[in-house]
């Protein structure tokens, strides 16, 4: 039996964030819970201005209400072109309640006649940590490329299919999985996150079993 030394909630219900999140943090000795373990605690609305303020908002009152160390993430995508546009709003950039292809439409109906060099964006990703001591702690990841001039590629999710890395010539969404969570803002983000986390709860990660190969 593992008698696991902390435990940790990832603030979110998400499932395919949860196993990104597993998988990068489990070679470390906690025990990962989540909001499902929690189905009390309601969901935050994202008010914030900035990526760091909405993994913030998130984070905390996860801590609050259990007393445990808790991580959230928030990301998004900007576009130079559009002043850093959609940036926080990426996931209702075409509206409340909108799809990933309305969104998706939307941008390239934005960037209609620019031409591929001035279409540079970034992904990029922010990982808030709370402690019970009132401790707050960040991580970011950055993921550079450019928007493309159609849609390409049927994996990943939302803006996916429109963004384009330059050095491998294929778009998110054509990478697959496992390129994608080697490159992506997110997996850089949860790598510094889990240094961090490991210093915090003063913890070696390094060279226990199960940690993310992605990462
Ligand atoms: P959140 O961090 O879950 O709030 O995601 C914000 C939004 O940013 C998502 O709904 C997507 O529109 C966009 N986004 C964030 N990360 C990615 C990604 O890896 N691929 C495509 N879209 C993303």
């Amino acid at each position: 039996m593992v008698i696991f030394m902390h435990r940790i909630v990832i603030a979110s219900r998400n499932p395919g964030k949860i196993a990104e999140f597993r998988e990068l943090l489990g070679c470390l000795p906690v025990e990962i819970l989540t909001l499902v373990d929690f189905p009390g605690i309601p969901e935050v609305r994202e008010t914030g201005s900035s990526f760091r303020e909405n993994a913030l908002l998130k984070a905390r009152p996860v801590t609050a209400a259990t007393g445990l160390v808790a991580l959230a993430d928030d990301s998004g995508l900007e576009v130079d072109y559009l002043d850093g546009a959609p940036g926080v709003y990426s996931s209702r950039y075409a509206g409340p309640g909108r799809d990933d292809n309305a969104n998706n439409r939307k941008l390239l109906a934005a960037l209609e006649g620019v031409p591929l060099h001035q279409r540079t964006a970034r992904f990029r990703c922010v990982i808030a940590i709370t402690t019970p001591q009132g401790g707050e702690y960040f991580s970011e990841g950055v993921c550079e490329g450019r928007i493309a001039l159609a849609p390409r590629g049927e994996g990943g999710f939302g803006y996916d299919p429109l963004f384009l890395v330059p050095s491998l010539g294929k778009t998110f969404a054509e990478l697959g999985p496992a390129v994608k969570n080697q490159i992506s803002h997110r997996a850089q983000a949860l790598r510094a996150a889990r240094e961090m986390l490991a210093h915090i709860l003063g913890e070696k990660g390094e060279g226990k079993p199960g940690c993310g190969s992605g990462f």
